[in-house]
């Protein structure tokens, strides 16, 4: 029996897990293997996001070790630590599932042609999309840029099947591959000051967690899925983000069918399509997580002094209940709902005129769901510059947002307590409440909550403004 190399690295998991199932298919020895070699730059890791890998790790170790292998931990630079294992161990070939992020597929290509010139078997899998996103292209040849055809044409050929569930039992691998190991806490992914405490509350990472999590949603809550998933006062959706992302869950549809909901299912279903088409665009669009897709917007006059308005919408201190319920539900649990990440985005880059940049890294430096494809996708479709996005001229007003998808206030009075006893009429814009509401309420504008940091209207007329000035512009260089 030969020892395989499985490189764990987006797929933390053993239940449909296609390069673990190829090297037991095969009669192979798996040895698992995760090494640490995150991009640097921009798109390092952020400090939500390593907290839930070190729990995700740790589960995934427990799994293994129960089955009686076990995950042997590097981190470095993954092609030295490949080779390395390769001289020193009798291991025949490397199998893994594919990453889409462009700096993960530069380093897996270069990987891939080194073992294949030495001979070494590596083989790479999809593990994580319904589809690759070079198999999916327009009858031209090119990408889809437009949502609804891509989905149209992707939805009609989904295999429902159910998945294969974990191995029982895995061979034990060489007691000597043993010996290169770190800990997983050698990795430091943890946060040194101990703020996460919101998220040991909110989350349970790894696979069994995941598996919980969908079933609780399938019971509980998809058969509302098509209104739920609006409401951020009460839970709608499935909080699957972190788990897909990390690849602790495959496909969650298979179970849908079988729930027999599929109406619901198809809205869920749906927004798993955005994910997939997220993916289908960084592939095919690899500048994008750092520029417009609309390269029109690459000349848009965002404001260049915006440092203190930043610091307000990140710390949720805008004075406009909604976004700052948003943004701290984001720095307690390391999540947002879907609808408020789109008023704050919208409020972000519209109102504020603030590049969507600065809101996606701080969006990446905070979710536990961090995702290069969806967060890039997430915000060029806000800011309206992305692949079918918002258009420009449509700026989500907060107030109205929150009064229809939040209209008892439950999400503002949860987030912002000191907000909570100001009648449901004026929880989204206390500012203009009467006076002595607020004092029965004990808010204080200016003093305990803040008077909102921009005035909405002229500020939606200053960003249709920078928007028509744009298009003059386009007009001018096209004629
Ligand atoms: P559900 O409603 O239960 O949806 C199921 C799954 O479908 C999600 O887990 C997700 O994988 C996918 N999905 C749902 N909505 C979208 C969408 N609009 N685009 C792409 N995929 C979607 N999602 C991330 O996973 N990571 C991010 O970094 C991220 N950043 C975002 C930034 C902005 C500005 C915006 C507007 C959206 C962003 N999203 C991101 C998309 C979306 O908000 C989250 O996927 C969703 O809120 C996760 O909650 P859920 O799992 O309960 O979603």
């Amino acid at each position: 029996m030969n020892h395989v190399l499985v490189w764990f690295r987006r797929d933390l998991r053993l239940a449909d897990n296609p390069a673990l199932l190829a090297a037991l298919d095969e009669g192979h020895i798996p040895v698992p293997i995760y090494i640490h070699d995150e991009p640097q730059g921009s798109w390092s890791q952020g400090a939500a996001s390593a907290w839930w890998l070190h729990h995700s790790l740790v589960a995934l170790m427990q799994s293994l070790v129960q089955r009686g292998s076990e995950l042997l931990i590097f981190r470095g630079d993954a092609d030295q630590i490949i080779h390395k294992l390769l001289q020193k161990h009798d291991i025949t070939a490397v199998y893994w599932n594919r990453c889409y992020e462009p700096e993960a597929i530069a380093r897996d290509s270069a990987i891939k042609d080194s073992l294949q010139k030495e001979g070494v078997e590596c083989r790479s899998f999809n593990a994580s999309l319904l589809t690759e996103p070079w198999n999916h292209l327009k009858k031209d040849g090119t990408p889809y840029r437009v949502f609804t055809p891509f989905w149209k044409t992707l939805s009609s050929g989904i295999d429902l099947t159910f998945p294969p569930g974990p191995p029982d039992q895995l061979r034990a691998f060489s007691r000597s591959l043993q010996k290169e190991s770190l800990a997983i806490e050698d990795l430091d992914l943890l946060p040194g000051i101990p703020w996460d405490e919101g998220f040991r509350n909110s989350w349970r990472p790894g696979e069994e967690g995941a598996r919980q999590q969908l079933e609780c949603f399938v019971e509980e809550l998809l058969i509302d899925y098509p209104e739920g998933r609006d409401i951020p006062g009460t839970p709608g959706t499935s909080r699957l983000s972190p788990h897909l992302h990390f690849g602790m869950v495959t496909e969650a549809m298979h179970e849908n069918n079988t729930a027999g909901v599929i109406k619901s299912g198809e809205a869920f279903l749906r927004e798993l399509g955005w994910r997939e088409f997220s993916y289908h665009l960084l592939y095919h669009f690899p500048h994008t997580p750092c520029e417009p897709l609309n390269e029109r917007f690459a000349a848009f006059p965002w404001r260049k002094d915006f440092q203190e308005d930043l610091a307000s919408w990140q710390r949720g201190q805008t004075g406009i209940p909604i976004v700052d319920a948003g943004m701290r539900e984001l720095w307690v649990t390391g999540w947002m709902h879907n609808r408020v990440r789109m008023i704050v985005a919208s409020l972000l880059t519209k109102n504020l005129l603030i590049p969507w940049q600065e809101g996606a890294r701080w969006f990446w430096d905070t979710l536990v769901d961090a995702d290069l494809a969806n967060n890039t996708q997430g915000w060029q479709w806000t800011a309206g510059c992305g692949a079918d996005a918002a258009p420009y001229f449509r700026i989500f007003n907060p107030v109205l947002q929150g009064e229809r998808f939040d209209p008892e206030g439950d999400y503002v009075r949860k987030w912002v307590p000191e907000l909570k006893d100001v009648p449901s009429k004026w929880i989204h814009r206390p500012w203009v409440a009467p006076l002595e509401t607020l004092a029965d309420a004990s808010v204080a504008l200016g003093d305990n909550y803040p008077n909102p940091i921009i005035d909405l209207a002229a500020s939606r007329r200053r960003a249709l403004d920078c928007w028509d000035r744009l298009r003059q512009r386009g007009k001018q260089h096209s004629s």
